[in-house]
Order: structure tokens, then C-alpha cells, then sequence
């Protein structure tokens, strides 16, 4: 049986992954795989918005270099694709990106769980203006941003990434929905059942078709687990949701890591194929 797809790896344009692409696909052929996919952070329409992204004029580039691991691994199936931020009141944004080149899928992920609030103004007293600062843009898995759980209810956080993860799915915008529960990344959990959370979330991924990943990259931080955790993927297969495997590789030697856990994992709740996306169309496959 060959080893499923890696659907998810990234490359140096986000400024904080090591090694070109010609150098995930070296590492891919060595570890035995025949396909793989990237998915690098996309471009904002500022670029400002962030420090871990490319920038937009940086988006051909990046094409280029994932045609260049093609053209030099023929013998590897090789997918052009981007890990899409979602985001309310970004699909428009996320509708011109997928115009811009043939994809042949966008991972949908949420990282932010609060947005950019506009500028203070000058009308609200300095207390207030501290409170809409402190409740600005906030992504649950940065590092350097890890102080901001201890001020959070950590269920209030979960919903709110849920309630976006549901709308990810629902949106139409993506093939796969990114690391599905990424809250857990600092091991900061809710102390409430989220269950109906999950039931939601997934009822719309079933319903749209949209793919949940298997992300091996879970295993590498405090959780130690992959993401989704067991429970969400159990209930994924009982309602249908179609799944991807992504070892959301930042350096080459992570590529296709941990893959035998996750195979194992899928397969002990009941998965017996996975799913491959061309040019945005849905194919399956055993694994
Ligand atoms: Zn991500
Ligand atoms: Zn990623």
C-alpha cells in the first residue's frame, strides 16, 4: 500500500520555514512517498498583517518554485496549493488568490480568533482604548503571543475558533479544512464539553464535502497529539467527512513525518481511503 499523500509543508516566503521545495521533494522520494502538496502560508492583501507570511508580490515566486521541484522530480506527483488564513470578511480576498494561479487545492485554517480592531479614536477614554487594544488580533498558536491564553476563558476561545472553523467549511473557499483543532497546540483545553462544537463543524464539512487533515505537526508541540484528536476523528468518519494527511513541514526533514501514527490513527476509527485534489477536483485513494 503506498504511504498517503503529504498534503501540507511549507516553504522559506513565510519567513519561518527552512529548506526550498526542491529540498521537500528530495526528502519525499527518500521517505518513500509519491505525492505531496504545498501549501505555504498565503499573501494578505496587506502585508503588514502579519510576519509570517508572503507577501503578495511574492506569489509568483512561489509558483515558480514548486514548478521547479516538479520539473526536477518527475518521478513525484507534486501539488500547487496554499494553507488560506480564513477569516470573516476575507473571502473576497480568498476568491481573487484562488484566480490567480491553477491550485489544485487551498487548505482552509484558522489561526486568529479576534481581528484587527480599527485605529482608537480619540473619543474613547484611554481605559477603553487599552480594552479594544487588548482584545485586537490574536492567532492561538503563536508562540510569541502564548501570555494572551491567561487572560482568555480557554472555552470562550475554543468556540470562537470553532464558530470559524464551521464557517470555513461552510464557505465554499476550501478542499481541506488545516489542523482542526489547533486551541489544544499549548495544551490550554476547555473545561466545558465541546462536543457540540465539533458536531457542527463537521456536520458542515460532511455536507460541503470538504476534507478534514490528519496533522502530524500536532505531535511536535506541548499537545503531542495529532491533530484532530481522536474523538473529532472518530466522529468525522461516522458522519462522512473525507480526510487528507499533512505533515505541515517547516523544514525537509520534517516531510512525511509521523505518517505511521496518523495511518494508524485513521484507521483505527474506521478510515480505509483518504482523498487527493487536482485542479480542485476531489479524487480518492486507499491508504
Ligand atoms: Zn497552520
Ligand atoms: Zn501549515
Amino acid at each position: 500500500m503506498p504511504l498517503p499523500a503529504d498534503y501540507h509543508m511549507h516553504t522559506p516566503l513565510c519567513r519561518h520555514a527552512v529548506g526550498e521545495p526542491v529540498e521537500y521533494a528530495a526528502q519525499a522520494v527518500k521517505v518513500g512517498l509519491t505525492e505531496i502538496g504545498f501549501t505555504d502560508h498565503s499573501p494578505m492583501r496587506r502585508d503588514d498583517f502579519d510576519n509570517w507570511r508572503m507577501r503578495a508580490d511574492q506569489l509568483d515566486e512561489y509558483v515558480e518554485k514548486v514548478r521547479r521541484a516538479e520539473r526536477e522530480f518527475p518521478q513525484l506527483t507534486i501539488k500547487l496549493a496554499l494553507e488560506v488564513d480564513y477569516l470573516p470578511g476575507h473571502e473576497e480576498w480568498i476568491r481573487e488568490l484562488a484566480a490567480r494561479h491553477p491550485w489544485d487545492y487551498f487548505i482552509g485554517s484558522v489561526h486568529y480568533v479576534s481581528d484587527r480592531k480599527p485605529p482608537l479614536t480619540p473619543s474613547l477614554s484611554p481605559s477603553e482604548g487599552e480594552r479594544v487594544q487588548a482584545t485586537g488580533e490574536w492567532d492561538v498558536d503563536n508562540p510569541a503571543k502564548i501570555s494572551e491564553w491567561k487572560h482568555r476563558d480557554a472555552y470562550e476561545v475554543w468556540s470562537v475558533y470553532f464558530e470559524r472553523l464551521t464557517m470555513a467549511a461552510e464557505s465554499g473557499l476550501f478542499e481541506i479544512i488545516g489542523h482542526a483543532d489547533l486551541p489544544k497546540k499549548f495544551r490550554f483545553y476547555p473545561d466545558r464539553d465541546c462536543t457540540p462544537l465539533f458536531d457542527r463543524f463537521l456536520c458542515a464539512a460532511a455536507s460541503k464535502g470538504v476534507a478534514v487533515e490528519l496533522n502530524t505537526a500536532g505531535l511536535r508541540k506541548d499537545c503531542k497529539e495529532i491533530y484532530p484528536s481522536r474523538q473529532i476523528l472518530q466522529m468525522a468518519f461516522e458522519r462522512g467527512v473525507p480526510i487528507t494527511f499533512g505533515s505541515d513541514a517547516h523544514a525537509p526533514g520534517e516531510v512525511g513525518m509521523d505518517f505511521a501514527s496518523a495511518i494508524e490513527l485513521a484507521r483505527s476509527v474506521g478510515y480505509r481511503e483518504c482523498c487527493g485534489f487536482t485542479q480542485r477536483k476531489r479524487t480518492g485513494a486507499a491508504f
